[in-house]
């Protein structure tokens, strides 16, 4: 068995060679920030890992501590490093943009939006053409939500339970953990059965989970429904795939009850599962309007939602209108990344590099008895711990424990799903399958070491 010494495990893996390092680091120590952090910084913002993580630089798939110490980043900074940290193509567009024109309004007339936009509705299909740029995920749920109420003149809105939407009033009500909820008011939302392939009661079978929609719009509503809302796989919920079947199903369920169909890709999108650009192309639909957020700006604040011409219509009966979004700095910084996305074939990179860390997770699985399930697709995988994999009782500490030897290893995930007891694999999309191994191998020393 491996032994800790301070922060340096004995018999750990090294990390795969990398031929950068960061100039010494002088800034305030950890203790400093710690307490400005305590006194300054809201008391919602906590940490899970026993010692702060001090992150000084980034660069590719790896940050850096103060003491220079590399971390590969398997979390990628909430799914949303996509082309890796500091890209050099992304950081030129942003300083270039920022040497001409910081900010004006989405008003005038400036390239680095209209490019972006044009860009961005080449990547969706049929009329997806009309965008509104927003600064996050939150924002571009809660106008895609708010656009199909005013098409359809209805209210009501259906969601999955353990979905994340966001956190203002109207996303907060679609998402759907008590834990991320504080006393929202939340008139017309309702919450479908999770089409859950690992804890839900039918299983895979995504037609029968379909059914729990029919049935919400029958005997919750006047039979027609806003809009129905989710993601293509779950990320904050703990990457869980929705069953197969299941949004073919209901996306005919809705448009029968006048509805639309709203794909969150806040997490999913952007090249992130590898075998499609978007999630929701896996599962055979077209939506009415699809939200990013994310790995649009590869970490620069920035989201938008895309609709049709007919739909994105109705926001000409009122101003509807947002300072940041579309700010010039931001939306060049995206176009460079779908530039970078292409130019280095990430997506390509996320299903090969994806597949063969999904599949080495697995056999993980067969020899780590606390690993129940190994899911997702691509660079957005899920390792859920469970202590009786017959019961499924989930293994909360564990998971923290695992997390807080992982990152002294040198390797950072996250935890997530309703019972914390879910790694989250979402790095840059540029991780490697020598970064791969490294994961698996720090993984399986670390439970090992349970
Ligand atoms: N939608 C999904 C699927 C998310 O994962 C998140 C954030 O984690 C959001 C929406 C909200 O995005 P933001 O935090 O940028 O407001």
């Amino acid at each position: 068995l491996a032994e800790q010494k301070s922060d340096v495990v004995v018999g750990a893996p090294e990390l795969p060679p990398f031929d950068w390092s960061p100039p010494p680091y002088t800034g305030p120590t950890s203790d400093e920030i710690l307490a400005k952090r305590k006194q300054y910084l809201s008391p919602s913002l906590f940490h899970f890992y026993k010692t702060p993580l001090h992150v000084v630089e980034g660069k590719k798939q790896y940050l850096f501590d103060e003491k220079g110490k590399r971390y590969l980043d398997a979390f990628g900074g909430i799914a949303t490093v996509c082309c890796g940290h500091c890209h050099p193509d992304v950081v030129a567009a942003i300083v270039d943009q920022t040497k001409r024109l910081q900010h004006s309004t989405v008003l005038y007339l400036n390239p680095a939006i209209a490019d972006f936009a044009e860009a961005l509705a080449s990547k969706l299909p049929g009329d997806l053409k009309v965008v509104f740029f927003t600064n996050s995920g939150t924002e571009a749920n809660e106008l895609a939500m708010m656009i199909a109420r005013l098409y359809t003149g209805c209210h009501d809105i259906i969601s999955l339970r353990n979905a994340y939407h966001g956190n203002a009033s109207g996303t907060m009500g679609a998402t759907a953990q008590s834990i991320w909820k504080f006393n929202v008011v939340q008139i017309g939302v309702h919450h479908a059965v999770n089409p859950d392939p690992y804890r839900g009661v039918f299983e895979s079978d995504g037609e029968k989970y379909a059914k729990d929609v029919e049935d919400i719009i029958n005997f919750g509503t006047s039979g027609n429904v806003a809009a129905f809302i989710s993601e293509a796989i779950q990320g904050v919920g703990g990457i869980i795939e929705l069953a197969p079947g299941y949004l073919p199903a209901v996306y005919n369920t809705i448009k029968k009850a006048g509805g639309l169909c709203i794909a969150d890709e806040v997490q999913a999108g952007f090249a992130r599962t590898g075998s499609h650009f978007w999630g929701f192309e896996a599962h055979g639909v077209v939506p009415d309007i699809v939200t990013m957020a994310k790995g649009i700006g590869n970490g620069i604040p920035l989201g938008a939602v895309l609709t049709t011409p007919e739909i994105a219509e109705v926001l000409t009966r009122r101003s509807y209108f947002n300072t940041f979004g579309g700010n010039p700095v931001c939306t060049a910084a995206g176009l460079a990344v779908l530039r970078v996305l292409e130019k280095e074939k990430l997506q390509q990179n996320a299903f090969v590099v994806g597949s063969y860390l999904k599949e080495r997770l697995t056999e993980l699985k067969d020899k780590h008895e606390l690993i129940g399930d190994v899911r997702g697709k691509g660079l957005m995988l899920g390792v859920e711990l469970v202590t009786d994999r017959q019961l499924k009782t989930p293994a909360k500490a564990e998971t923290l424990q695992v997390m807080d030897q992982m990152k002294e290893v040198g390797v950072l995930v996250e935890k997530g799903g309703y019972y914390g007891n879910v790694f989250r694999i979402t790095p840059p999309l540029c991780f490697t399958k020598e970064d791969a191994d490294f994961l698996v191998d720090a993984m399986d020393l670390s439970l090992s070491r349970m």
